[in-house]
């Protein structure tokens, strides 16, 4: 017997599947995915793999398999759907499998530690993008500090040991890459049990209002008959979702099941997992980037042997290894987070639906703002919905009003903050209570223009333009990290005259600060947010401290609950409106109603969004907060321009410094899709991508629109397959199947 084998490999990329011979004596243990360790290369020291397949003839196996490990392997299951993602998402079984193992290989290790006290950790001082940068430009160049950083680009907060482990390098590496400030280490305390400094009292089920006995009675019925089948929960923020998710988990576990339960991002959502465990103390396991590696492999490992039965965690948590699976429920289905933007590019929508199916159970998704796709389904019975119409507590939804940037212009005020927000936040301010304003930018200025000559600060890495950051009095590139020192005179012509347009959160911070000098603020954007819980250090500073304003991009948008907050101002609802990708709207619309969401909680509270387009369907829709209204306004739009639902996007991406040789090659691409394609595939011209240039790679794009088919996978595999391809060693080629981005 041969095994088919995959070499795990944290520290190198070895993505091929090798042949090994099993010996006769394991024949009998070994199974599709089971650990071994084999011979490998010239090394003596053994590498530890997965069998992918077992088969009966093998042309390449001259070396025999040398252990076999039951614990730690994965199911045949998890195999099957790693080798259906590698064909789905264009890459890798490798990749897939990686999202399926414990956290760090090497369990041995992590589990000595949990007799520790203290240790060393250590983080990456830089951004992911900024260290990929200095590595694609050979700046950082040793192999083993390579495979130091791009571990930690994974895991950040990995215990020394572990790091040393894992990556067999030694410390004095780490001395190197701490110098050359790229790492920090830090010593701190080690903390096994990431809810142990939490104080949750126990909580009990509620008696279901009439809306959410129904929704429950006919998920409760599917769980009782092992029936997969999808659900949309589809009810206002307050509506009561969460207290149903909890109920159809309990009787889950009364059936001595187990649920996975995705949360959009777990660090911004705390009060969420807070009730989990409030509800079902410990055997709910929490999954989530912002754990160190250590907790993240014990929670693993609470799962594999059955102690947690409740998964919480974002999008990777679909993957955890549980038994005996009851139920998927999917909260805030509409969010982003929920389709990963690197290798495996996979949907953990559409994974949940093939897990709830292959476990005969339902798929749960809740949401206040559905997905249009979602929605759409709903409304043509693919999927059941329930609507909740009450909000469990009676608070009132928020007054929401709009704002013409325009008039403000012609009424003199050259501030970002119309005479209205600067007149409610006055007032607010005076009543003692909370405000949160919401720009979606960072940074002081947005762009520096000469007025002379007309030169933009450009990144000389990519084709964006610089935004200025006060604190460090630095022009920085948001896409790949570049710095260089603010400019006074235009580098093209010498002018004097050159200007700093555009606001971002430090000059709306700055702002307040002259405007109300005895306010105080906070602010949350990725500049000040970073290291283990601190979105939850500030989040919590702004409420327990109540400091008046909260200043915050994106971040502040998610679910948190602040009774004080009574007044949500929109600085510009704009920024994502004019956007070349045909889910702009939707998250304009999206981001709006949520923002509005967090004004008011308990009393009444007031909502101001400013915009230059006060007519768009999106604003308007998002000051009734009417949802249906918009749904039905951009489900024609869609069918009109036949975007998703009514066909998939399939981006073909192609990424090198060579030009000549992009565009070499994406007309080749294009040419084969072109000559095998058939009726219903729409595939549009190779273009450069709106941003044509990131981090020294230029970047082009095909889209093909039609509906997502095994056929077409092929159509596609056919054309990016291809030996005159594989020669142009300088580009790659990634496929994006209905990405977040389009650029
Ligand atoms: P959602 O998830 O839709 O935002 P929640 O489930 O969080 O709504 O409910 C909002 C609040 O109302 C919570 O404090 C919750 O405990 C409470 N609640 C929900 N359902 C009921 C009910 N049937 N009876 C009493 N309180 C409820
Ligand atoms: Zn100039
Ligand atoms: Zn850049």
């Amino acid at each position: 017997m041969f095994a088919e084998v995959i070499i795990n490999s944290n520290a190198r990329a070895l993505n091929k599947v090798f042949d090994y011979i099993v010996p006769i004596g394991m024949e009998n243990t070994i199974k599709i995915g089971s650990r071994i360790f084999v011979p490998f290369g010239r090394g003596k020291k053994l590498e530890d793999g997965f069998v992918i397949n077992l088969k009966e003839k093998s042309e390449f196996a001259n070396k025999e398999i040398a252990k076999i490990e039951e614990e730690n392997s994965i199911s045949e299951d998890k195999i099957t759907l790693a080798k259906l993602m590698a064909r789905k998402y264009f890459c890798n079984v490798s990749d897939c499998i990686k999202l399926m193992l414990p956290p760090g290989t090497g369990g041995k290790e992590l589990e000595n530690r949990a007799k520790e006290k203290k240790g060393n950790f250590v983080f990456l001082k830089k951004e992911k993008d900024e260290i990929d940068f200095l590595i694609e430009n050979e700046k950082i160049k040793s192999e083993k500090h390579i495979r130091v950083l791009k571990f930690l680009e994974e895991n950040d907060g990995v215990y020394i040991s572990d790091l040393e482990a894992i990556t067999e390098v030694s410390k004095a590496i780490f001395k190197t890459l701490e110098k050359n400030g790229y790492i920090e280490i830090v010593e701190k305390q080690i903390e096994r049990n990431p809810f142990i400094h939490k104080d949750i009292k126990k909580d009990n089920p509620k008696k279901l209002n009439e809306e959410q006995k129904k929704c429950f009675d006919s998920i409760a019925f599917c769980i009782d008959n092992n029936e997969f089948s999808k659900h949309l929960i589809y009810g206002i923020t307050g509506s009561g979702k969460t207290e149903i998710y909890l109920q159809l988990i309990q009787k889950v576990i009364e059936k001595g099941k187990t649920a996975i339960v995705l949360v959009p991002e777990i660090s911004l959502t705390p009060q969420m997992v807070d009730r989990f465990l409030a509800r079902f103390g410990d055997i709910v396991a929490v999954l989530h980037s912002k754990l160190s590696i250590g907790e993240r492999y014990d929670e693993w490992q609470k799962i594999a042997k059955g102690n947690s039965k409740i998964v919480i965690g974002a999008r990777s948590a679909i993957f955890a290894p549980v038994n005996n699976l009851g139920i998927i429920i999917i909260d805030e289905e509409h969010d982003m987070s929920y389709k990963s933007d690197m290798t495996p590019r996979y949907n953990a929508k559409d994974l949940a639906k093939y897990i709830a199916e292959k476990n005969n159970c339902p798929l749960v998704l809740g949401s206040a703002t559905p997905e249009i796709n979602t929605m759409y389904l709903a409304k043509n019975n693919d999927i059941s919905m329930y609507t909740l119409t009450k909000r469990a507590n009676n608070a009132k939804l928020p007054e929401v009003e709009i704002i013409d940037l325009r008039n403000e212009l012609a009424l003199g005020n050259r501030s970002m903050l119309s005479f209205k927000l600067q007149n409610e936040i006055e007032k607010n301010f005076k009543n003692k209570k909370q405000t949160i304003l919401f720009l979606n930018r960072r940074g002081y200025s947005t762009f520096i223009m000469c007025r002379e000559c007309g030169y933009v600060a450009k990144c000389k890495n990519c084709n964006i333009s610089l935004t200025y950051h006060i604190r460090e009095n630095k022009l920085k590139c948001h896409y790949c990290g570049f710095e260089t020192n603010a400019v006074k005179e235009c580098p093209e012509c010498g002018s004097k005259k050159v200007k700093y347009f555009g606001t971002g959160t430090q000059k709306l911070e700055d702002e307040i600060h002259k405007l109300y000098p005895e306010a105080s603020t906070i602010r949350m954007d990725i500049d000040t947010v970073s290291k283990k819980n601190s979105h939850e250090e500030i989040l919590d500073k702004f409420k327990n401290e109540n400091i008046d304003i909260l200043i915050g991009t994106q971040m502040v948008v998610k679910g948190h609950h602040f009774p004080n907050v009574t007044l949500v101002g929109v600085v510009t609802a704009d920024g994502s409106l004019n956007l070349d990708d045909y889910r702009a709207v939707e998250k304009t619309f999206q981001t709006l109603v949520q923002v509005a969401g967090r004004s008011g909680r308990e009393e009444q509270g007031k909502v101001i969004i400013q915009t230059y387009n006060p007519d768009h369907y999106a604003i308007i829709d998002s000051q009734k907060q009417d949802y249906d209204l918009f749904y039905n306004q951009e489900i024609k739009l869609r069918k009109m321009l036949n975007y998703p639902p009514f066909c998939d996007i399939i981006l073909i991406r192609f990424l090198g410094k060579n030009l000549q040789e992009i565009q070499k090659i994406s007309n080749l691409v294009y040419k084969k899709i072109l000559s095998v394609k058939e009726e219903n595939i729409n595939i549009y011209k190779p273009v450069a991508s709106p941003i044509d240039k990131i981090k020294n790679k230029y970047r082009w794009r095909i889209i093909v629109k039609c509906k997502l088919t095994s056929r077409v996978l092929d159509i596609i595999n056919y054309g990016i397959e291809d030996e005159n391809i594989k020669k142009c060693k300088e580009t790659s080629i990634v496929v994006d199947i209905n990405p977040n981005n389009m650029n």
